[in-house]
């Protein structure tokens, strides 16, 4: 299909000058039509494994991704690179935006989509009229086993998906899924024998250490301590604003000579740039931060991520301790314990569902608009009931729909029996 190196193309479409490891041998797979199961560790560019086919196939390669969120992301990154013919589709979509996806359907190289627009009959005939989908990529795909179960049934319906769009190539990517979840992701896609190209998430420069102390106090003191015999540039992640800015001051205080510096999603846009850029260019020693620094941030001689708190994903653990010692030299990963700390993740999950009584809401003003007549979508219920959404909040409503009977075939079916049962067991 094509004769020229992998790298010319890599260099021409992405201005990259080599493949990180694994990609190479991935894209390779997916050009002759192998199916492949890719672990990459977080931040080495899974991406590419299916950007790079689409840049050199005909047809159009289909995302399905988990989140909006990252599907916007990689939309804009793509644009940014020169990649016009780029679409995201999700049920978030209002139907001009939707209409918008579908007038030009076959001219997308990449689309993404949610795996519920998957089972949107609508969505399935219109790509099978007019595209050819030449490979069919899941990312996070740890979702269809680990999620798949339990909020997300969609996941489990891919391969019906797969079989209406006549079987293209497949690419399952993720960073974390131990063999059994291998095993049933496979399944699941319904390709038994799917190649796997697995690499590991170890990373054997850094040192990881988990130091268990009595509370934030003495956290800050030990921090303080490890700045003083450990070269920097260092990075510590904090639960919150405040205690990123105060714990900034306290060690600015302690340890007049280095240059530390606080970075949170609250501060002024120009204030976060020039951090950042400081930062970057080795003109600050220590950040104190919170998990919003770091994204896009390569920068490869950071010795030591300490967090003093935990964040609440496991997976933005990983990425945050995988920034240090991306240039191969010996770095540390250090994270204090104290009791009660894991509440605090546990507390921003919490925060993340809706209350039983927006619940309740939402299925009165579906119930109001006699919605089974129609798809389920999120920005119906609230031009009517006015209540604001987020997609965590709307999956976890689905879950309580369909664990009441309320979804079949992804139509919201709504009785007064029903509506009443579901009232009783939620609240
Ligand atoms: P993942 O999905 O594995 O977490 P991404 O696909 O989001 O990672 O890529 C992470 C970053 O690495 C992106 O900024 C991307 O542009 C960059 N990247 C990917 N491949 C390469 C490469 N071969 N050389 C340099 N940078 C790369
Ligand atoms: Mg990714």
């Amino acid at each position: 299909m094509i004769n020229v190196p992998l790298e010319d193309n890599l260099k021409k479409y992405f201005g990259f000058d080599s493949f990180r490891e694994g990609q190479k041998e991935i894209i390779e797979d997916v050009l002759k039509g192998e199916d492949v199961i890719g672990i990459l560790p977080t931040g080495t560019g899974k991406s590419l494994c299916y950007q790079y086919p689409a840049a050199v196939m005909d047809g159009t390669v289909l995302i399905v991704s988990p989140l909006i969120s990252l599907m916007v992301d990689q939309v804009k990154q793509l644009k940014q690179q020169g990649f016009k013919r780029v679409a995201a589709i999700n049920s978030f979509l209002d139907r001009s935006q939707k209409k918008k996806v579908y007038d030009h359907l076959e001219s997308y190289q990449l689309i993404y989509c949610s795996p519920e627009m998957l089972q949107n009959e609508i969505f399935i005939h219109e790509l099978k009229q007019r595209v050819t989908i030449s490979l069919f990529v899941v990312d996070e795909a740890h979702c269809i086993s680990q999620w798949g179960h339990e909020f997300r049934t969609d996941y489990l319906k891919l391969h019906e998906a797969i079989t209406a769009l006549d079987n293209p190539t497949l690419l399952a990517l993720s960073a974390t899924a131990p063999f059994h979840v291998q095993e049933d992701i496979s399944q699941q896609l319904g390709r038994p024998h799917m190649k796997k190209r697995i690499y590991p998430m170890d990373r054997e420069n850094i040192a990881f250490t988990i130091e268990h102390v009595a509370n934030m106090d003495e956290k800050l003191n030990r921090i303080q301590s490890v700045l003083t015999t450990h070269p920097v540039p260092t990075m510590i992640y904090f639960s919150s604003r405040q205690w990123s800015e105060k714990a900034a001051f306290t060690l600015s205080q302690a340890l007049p000579h280095l240059r530390i510096a606080y970075y949170h999603g609250g501060m002024e846009q120009m204030d976060r740039l020039l951090i950042q850029q400081q930062f970057m260019n080795d003109q600050l020693d220590v950040i104190c931060c919170t998990s919003a620094f770091g994204m896009g941030v390569n920068k490869s001689n950071i010795r030591l991520v300490i967090h003093a708190h935990l964040p609440s994903q496991v997976e933005s653990f990983l990425q945050e301790i995988g920034r240090a010692g991306r240039d191969g030299e010996q770095s540390v990963s250090l994270t204090f314990y104290a009791p009660g700390d894991s509440e605090i993740p546990k507390t921003f999950i919490r925060s993340e569902l809706p209350e039983d009584r927006t619940v309740f809401q939402v299925i009165q003003s579906l119930h109001r608009m006699a919605l089974h007549e129609s798809e389920i979508m999120p920005s119906d219920v609230e031009m009517e009931g006015k209540l604001e959404i987020s997609e965590v909040q709307w999956r976890f409503l689905r879950f309580q729909l369909e664990k009441h009977g309320m979804i079949q075939e992804n139509r919201i079916v709504v009785n007064e029996e029903k509506m009443k049962h579901s009232y009783d067991s939620i609240i």
